[in-house]
């Protein structure tokens, strides 16, 4: 394949067993399990995951390495399939088992592949998931930190997420200009805290965080369309300084914030 087209699909080899192995520990699939792979390529983690799982199906969007991994592990069912697009609900939970995923990401797609994956978590357990390093720290960020945002907000209002492993360009070939890091994520049986209207704490979460700069109350009002006053009114109320900024909030304050307008 095309060195250009093999950089667009991320195409960066484990070459590292050992780190493998710990990737695909952090699940510790058994039999009873279903594995989901993402981005098998040319089958670092699959095969860890077969000798396993009692059932892996592995997506991959490269129609020549899905070839070459279905004559590798015939027990794998390969899927030619966009992991952005794909209905992960559908794959029923084994009776008794869980329905795990995991992957070594490709990196320009790890946030739309991420935001897949939390839309379908009711259908997923556990999730080992390997990103940009730089993306995974800001997935698992606390409130406070720089790099907190509506990613770590909408995920962590899910899952209990860590980032569990480091790995350096040289475990893959070819390496990558970035580092990289393995996020564990264990969906929780519903959000953390409760919620009046998720999809308005979803629209709350995304405005507050869209102008960083601004201050709450003006990143709200600019954001969701409503008159300033309205918005210092409803954060006031809500117990939060309208003077804070969006990165500064837990997610149960986004939660009251959220309920009040
Ligand atoms: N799992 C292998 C490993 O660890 O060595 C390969 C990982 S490589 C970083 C990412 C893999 O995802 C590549 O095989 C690439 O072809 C595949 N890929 C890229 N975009 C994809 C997409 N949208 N859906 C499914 N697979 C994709």
């Amino acid at each position: 394949m095309h060195a250009t087209r093999r950089r667009a699909l991320g195409q960066h080899f484990l070459r590292d067993a050992g780190v493998a192995r710990a990737i695909v520990d952090l699940v510790a699939p058994a039999r009873g399990d279903l594995v989901v792979e993402i981005g098998p390529g040319e089958g670092a983690l699959t095969g860890e995951l077969a000798g396993r799982a009692g059932r892996v199906v592995a997506l991959e969007i490269d129609r020549g390495l899905v070839a070459r991994l279905r004559a590798r592990i015939p027990s794998v069912e390969v899927v030619e399939a966009d992991a952005r697009a794909w209905d992960y609900g559908a794959l029923a939970r084994p009776p008794g088992g869980r329905a795990l995923v995991v992957g070594n990401l490709p990196y320009s797609v790890g946030k739309p592949i991420l935001a897949a994956l939390i839309a379908a978590r009711t259908a997923i357990d556990e999730m080992a998931l390997m990103l940009q390093r730089e993306v995974a720290e800001r997935v698992a960020a606390p409130p406070g930190s720089k790099t907190y945002g509506s990613l770590s907000v909408l995920t962590q209002l899910y899952c209990d997420v860590r980032v569990a492993l480091r790995v350096p360009p040289g475990a893959f070939r070819p390496p990558p200009e970035v580092e990289s890091a393995v996020l564990h994520l264990r969906v929780r049986p519903g959000p953390c805290v409760p919620l009046a209207d998720e999809r308005r704490f979803h629209a709350v979460v995304r405005a507050a965080f869209a102008q960083r700069r601004k201050t709450l109350a003006n990143a709200l009002a600019a954001g969701l369309g409503l008159p300033l006053e309205v918005v210092r009114k409803a954060t006031t109320t809500a117990g939060v300084d309208p003077g804070r900024r969006a990165e500064t909030l837990t997610i149960l304050e986004f939660a009251g914030l959220a309920r009040r307008l």
